[in-house]
């Protein structure tokens, strides 16, 4: 008999003492992480200056990982987690999220077909429904109307997905078999959106030439006239509008666009409506909040949010529905033998591998359902109302203080704001808080001028934090 050597595994019982560990290690870390500098202080190079030049030859031991985790990780990263973490837009992570996102990986499955294990994607619709439910999503968005739901890794993918799904009905499944022809296509979305559009249409082959950047009104909300005036000069030259990406909650300023007068125009064209409400989405889970989507049910062919961003469900996680599910499956369905079964060619289930860029995919859902099943509705409510009050107070601090001016509306959780005058003051304020490692703010620049963003919606951010948050920074401006 021939000796074939076994590969050593971890086994069930250092995986449970190890597992033990790190489950310590992450409860300590959210613990501790407020004491950290919230931006990272290395140098370029310094981390990998750190790691060994080549991998070890023979395995280690897990408990070296996590010294390593100590000495050389966490001084490197970031802390998105920390209380005073205010830029971008945070993304918050939580309890039943990590715990979900650990069992994902040890179940290891790969849902790209129903078949392929149908608990990964009878969830994933089922909580898809649940989400589109408690965000007053209309029914054409769930499976039981004639769409449905899909975890994207992102707000870019689903923008992607969207573009590819609309180009399909579009061109009536041309594109599909002789791809864009170079200037035959226009998309539209307004000044303020998000580069992911960009990064879609190059991709998508449509090219950034086929953009029409839509001028905003004072608020920096899309210019329906502005958009309606774009395709008709478009029309004019036989050019075929794809479509609109309307925005609710734009990155910069948290700009919404009226999606109503602009979904009416969409209609009139046959043009396709895209929603990318990743950050603000989330907040219609209140009540009070859904205003924000007006327009979308009767208009959105397509909109996404972001759980992973202000609903506590660890990156990555962008929930995207579409209003007609066969233009998106039409799309991007390829059916090779190998995948070939009786379950997709009976007709009765959804395959997601056909709904994204990927074939494989993560069990997402589970985590989305932890959270959801966790928090419950209200517990969901209470997060998104809380970072809305503290945005509220810290606007009226900025408000009541003559050296500040507010440059954008903050219904939600985002506020922009500067010290009056020129650029340069704010460039060195938001250096000088930043490098201070007490908080983390990020910039844009409002109508030419340089502009602080304060968002709120981490997972630990409570009134002390951003109300030491306003005292830090109102003390580092008055130093200059
Ligand atoms: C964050 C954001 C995106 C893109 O984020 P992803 O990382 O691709 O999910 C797109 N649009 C808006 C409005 C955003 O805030």
């Amino acid at each position: 008999m021939v000796e074939i050597p076994v590969p050593q595994h971890m086994t069930a019982e250092e995986f449970r003492r190890h597992g033990r560990a790190v489950v310590d290690w992450i409860a300590d870390y959210w613990e501790r992480v407020e004491s950290l500098p919230v931006r990272s202080r290395v140098q370029p190079g310094e981390v990998r200056g750190q790691l060994p030049s080549t991998p070890p030859q023979v395995g280690e031991s897990f408990d070296a990982v996590l010294a390593d985790l100590d000495t050389i990780v966490v001084p490197g990263l970031t802390h998105w987690q920390h209380p005073g973490f205010f830029a971008y837009f945070p993304t918050s992570t939580s309890g039943p999220a990590v715990l979900a996102e650990l069992l994902t990986s040890g179940l290891g499955v790969q849902g790209m077909l129903w078949q392929t294990s149908p608990a990964c994607t009878e969830l994933e619709q089922h909580v898809l429904d649940w989400l589109a439910e408690m965000l007053a999503l209309p029914e054409k968005f769930t499976f039981a109307g004639t769409g449905g739901g899909v975890i994207q890794d992102t707000a870019s993918s689903a923008i992607l997905v969207a573009l590819v799904a609309a180009l399909h009905r579009v061109s009536g499944g041309q594109v599909a078999r002789d791809g864009v022809a170079r200037g035959r296509y226009a998309v539209y979305t307004s000044t303020q959106a998000h580069s992911a559009l960009e990064k879609g249409v190059r991709i998508s082959g449509l090219g950034t030439s086929s953009i029409r950047l839509i001028e905003t009104r004072p608020d920096l909300s899309m210019d329906p006239d502005a958009l309606r005036e774009a395709m008709k000069t478009d029309a004019v030259q036989g050019i075929i509008p794809v479509m609109v990406m309307a925005t609710v909650g734009t990155t910069s300023t948290g700009a919404l666009d009226p999606v109503e007068p602009i979904g009416r125009i969409c209609r009139e064209y046959g043009v396709w409506l895209h929603v990318d409400a990743a950050y603000a989405g989330v907040a219609a889970v209140c009540p009070e909040l859904r205003w924000i989507h007006q327009g979308v049910a009767a208009y959105a062919d397509s909109y996404a949010t972001n759980p992973h961003k202000w609903m506590l469900t660890a990156f990555d996680c962008d929930a995207c529905y579409v209003a007609d599910r066969k233009a998106l499956v039409g799309a991007l369905s390829v059916l090779p033998e190998y995948l070939r079964n009786t379950a997709t060619d009976s007709g009765a289930v959804v395959d997601y591998r056909d709904w994204q860029v990927p074939l494989g995919r993560r069990f997402r859902a589970l985590k989305l359902w932890a959270v959801i099943r966790c928090y419950g509705v209200e517990g969901l409510r209470t997060h998104v109302r809380h970072s809305v009050a503290l945005a509220q107070q810290f606007a009226a601090w900025v408000a009541a203080d003559e050296r500040f001016e507010l440059m954008a509306p903050h219904p939600l959780s985002l506020v922009c704001f500067r010290l009056r005058g020129p650029d340069e003051p704010n460039q060195r304020l938001l250096e000088a808080l930043n490098a201070s490692g007490r908080i983390y703010l990020s910039h844009t620049v409002v109508r030419g001028a340089f502009t602080l963003r304060l968002a709120i919606g981490g997972t630990a951010t409570r009134y002390e934090h951003v109300s030491a948050a306003w005292d830090h920074i109102s003390r580092i401006a008055a130093e200059g």
